[in-house]
């Protein structure tokens, strides 16, 4: 298949190079000219911009990091929407506000042009190996054409609903992974300041109730003083942005949500808006004078 991928970062990067290593014709943009070269020395196709993708490409795929990214790389100066035809299909795999997913699709209807919102969860090391878990949402015949394309990068393709869905699903993710990491942060803290080898509490502890992915791979981060990322602290400030616009749009609360959010500002006030989100742990040890290491 002609694949177009624009957005060539942390996940892009390796997800693409999947996609060539299964056998497709792919098509690569991004701002970095280093990305670009690194994907055509493994048999990828340069573009000169998005325009150029969208032309050469049957369907295109956008890995970029928010809303306003996934705009202009399909409506802004030679971007997708100058080069495409109808009948093409966009499928967008950033983690972005649904309501805007929903904007996308329309602004492309009007193109004849297909849509689908399909976010990830996984982070780099899945990406490389092909086993992210992706979440779409859009038109169930089309989910179908494209559920063995999205195949070659995941481990699960999960139908959850029509454009939005997907990120809908990616953001109750998000809120759950941002909570986990900062409820480790709180119980190890505590550990710490009573004295204790925060190994023998984990050990003791990682395969009782408290058992969590987030335990068993953030910990061990942590005490190691390993913040690189991984997945960035301000990209998750844009995700639970994301998820409290989408919930008062709604009308739910998310207390928990809007707590975390703040300390993750507090993190990022601090300068490691770069760091992996488990330095949502560096909070913990700020406000309580400690550090949660071995
Ligand atoms: P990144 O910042 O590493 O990469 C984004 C890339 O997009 C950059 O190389 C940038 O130059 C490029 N870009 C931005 N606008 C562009 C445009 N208009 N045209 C072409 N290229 C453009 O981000 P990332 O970590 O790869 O994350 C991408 C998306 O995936 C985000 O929405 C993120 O929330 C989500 N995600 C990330 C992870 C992770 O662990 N990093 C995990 C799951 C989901």
């Amino acid at each position: 298949m002609k694949v177009g991928f624009i957005g060539l970062g942390i996940m892009g990067k390796p997800m693409a190079k999947n996609l060539v290593k299964a056998g497709h014709e792919v098509t690569v943009f991004d701002f970095k000219q280093a990305s670009i070269d690194e994907l055509v020395s493994v048999g990828a196709k340069a573009a000169k911009n998005n325009k150029e993708v969208a032309e050469k490409s049957d369907v295109i795929i956008t890995m970029v990091p928010n809303s306003p990214n996934v705009e202009a790389a399909l409506f802004g100066e030679n971007g997708v929407a100058e080069g495409i035809e109808a009948g093409k299909t966009v499928i967008d795999m950033s983690s972005i506000n649904p309501l805007a997913s929903q904007k996308f699709e329309k602004k492309l209807k009007e193109l004849g042009v297909g849509f689908l919102d399909a976010p990830v969860s996984g982070g780099e090391p899945k990406a490389i190996d092909g086993t992210i878990a992706i979440m779409v949402g859009g038109d169930e015949d089309l989910f179908n054409k494209f559920k063995d394309l999205l195949g070659v990068m995941g481990g699960t393709v999960t139908h959850c609903g029509s454009v939005g869905a997907g990120n809908t699903t990616k953001l109750t993710n998000q809120i759950i992974v941002a909570l986990n990491i900062a409820a480790v942060s709180e119980g190890y803290a505590l550990a710490k300041k009573a004295g204790l080898d925060p190994q023998k509490v984990f050990d003791a502890i990682h395969t009782g109730l408290a058992q969590s992915t987030i335990q068993d791979v953030k910990i061990p981060m942590i005490l190691d003083r390993n913040f690189k990322p991984g997945f960035r602290i301000d990209l998750h400030i844009k995700d639970l942005q994301n998820a409290l616009d989408t919930s008062h749009a709604l009308n739910v609360s998310l207390p928990l949500t809007s707590e975390v959010m703040e300390i993750l500002q507090v993190v990022k006030n601090d300068g490691n808006g770069s760091d992996d989100h488990d330095a949502i742990a560096k909070y913990y040890e700020k406000i309580n004078d400690l550090k949660i290491e071995r």
